[in-house]
């Protein structure tokens, strides 16, 4: 098998597994508890808390345990949204943000949001001027995704925390695709709010975490007792917790390493692919992208009957995001970003790890060629 898939998921790394793996069946004491066992869970979440704190430049305290991006994205811009109505109803965005954010969005135009969704260029970035001109008064968020899961474009983040504090508006930034890829400052970059997911680097699923500005105000998420200091209840997922920590350290340690070795692939596939495959496009920045990230569009081919085919030669990739897998239409990103409907159709993502080699790179763009002819004649 070749895995080009790490924008939807990685594999968990065996440091984390091993370090998850007690507290199923030997540290599995409740962290609310007051005996040894339960101190025992509460003295981890403590240090994972610091630890996630420590890679962003923030304080223990600001980092809230979340089941992963898109509970981080829905309690960052709806508790906003709910606690800061006084100031008024207006939030900025984007067209191309993950549908975590895209469709909370949607759901609080319904109670009442409005909502400006901000074009892209052909690259995928957000035009500052454009972001700018967008605030109003009523303003009270802007959320702009730190990196695009689809075409990796990797969008101007200080600039627009600038702008934002500038203009006194909160901002909050989804970093899933971004964290533990990319160095991230949050006070350097006036970040407000973070979302982050642990698998998507070699963490466990269903894991994430919000970073939140110990000076901004946010509403509790989740109504319970008073884990996450009562703003997010519920029993602390420790092996999950434990895990993404543990993922977090290692990611730091090793992001400059791994960028350069996944960044030279990045150019090394992208090259080969426009020399040997004609009328393939790539989507997204060419330089401003993430290190593992690889996306066309090839004309006159469906990008999910060449992902079939793939499979079947043991190859894992996407035509864009997991999330939108069963979607028939073509993709709000790329065609935010301007490509023509039918080339949008045709769009292949291959997403890179540090696990991948060259010689499995030169397999996959010779079974892509291979595919991307066969389903050609067949139109
Ligand atoms: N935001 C972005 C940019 C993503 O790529 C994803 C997952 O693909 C999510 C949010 C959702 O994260 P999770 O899978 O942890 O819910």
């Amino acid at each position: 098998m070749i895995y080009l898939d790490n924008a939807a998921t990685t594999r968990t790394a065996p440091e984390v597994v091993e370090a998850m793996l007690p507290y199923f069946s030997e540290y599995y004491g409740n962290a609310g508890s007051i005996y040894g066992l339960g101190s025992q869970s509460k003295k981890a979440v403590i240090n994972a808390r610091k630890t996630i704190a420590e890679t962003l430049g923030a304080q223990p305290n600001e980092i809230y345990f979340t089941a992963g991006g898109t509970e981080s994205d829905n309690w960052a811009i709806k508790a906003v949204y709910e606690s800061c109505q006084d100031r008024g109803r207006h939030i900025i965005t984007t067209k191309i943000e993950h549908h975590a954010v895209l469709h909370t969005c949607k759901y609080l135009e319904g109670r009442g949001a409005r909502i400006t969704y901000l074009d892209v260029d052909e690259n995928g970035l957000v035009n500052l001027e454009q972001m700018e001109r967008a605030i109003r008064p009523d303003t009270i968020l802007i959320s702009v995704m730190y990196a695009n899961n689809e075409i990796g474009t990797i969008e101007p983040i200080g600039p627009i925390g600038e702008i934002a504090k500038e203009h006194g508006v909160l901002f909050h930034t989804d970093a899933v695709q971004a964290y533990g890829h990319l160095p991230i400052a949050v006070e350097q970059m006036h970040i407000d709010f973070l979302s982050a997911s642990g698998h998507k680097f070699n963490g466990p699923k269903g894991v994430g975490f919000l970073y939140v500005n110990s000076k901004t105000r946010l509403g509790s998420f989740i109504h319970g007792g008073q884990q996450e200091r009562g703003r997010r209840a519920g029993t602390e997922n420790m092996p999950g917790i434990v895990g993404i920590a543990v993922a977090a350290e290692r990611a730091a340690a090793y992001m400059d390493e791994h960028a350069a070795v996944e960044s030279r692939m990045r150019d090394y596939l992208i090259h080969c692919i426009e020399g040997k495959i004609p009328g393939a496009r790539l989507t997204g920045h060419r330089t401003m992208r993430l290190p593992g990230h690889v996306s066309f569009c090839f004309e006159g081919i469906q990008g999910e009957s060449a992902l079939i085919m793939l499979d079947m030669q043991g190859i894992c990739a996407s035509s864009g995001s997991a999330c939108t897998t069963g979607d028939p239409g073509p993709s709000h990103v790329l065609l935010a970003a301007g490509v023509p409907e039918e080339l949008a159709r045709g769009s292949i993502r291959l997403t890179l790890s540090e696990e991948n080699t060259m010689e499995e790179l030169d397999m996959v763009v010779e079974s892509l060629a291979g595919i991307v002819e066969k389903l050609r004649l067949l139109r």
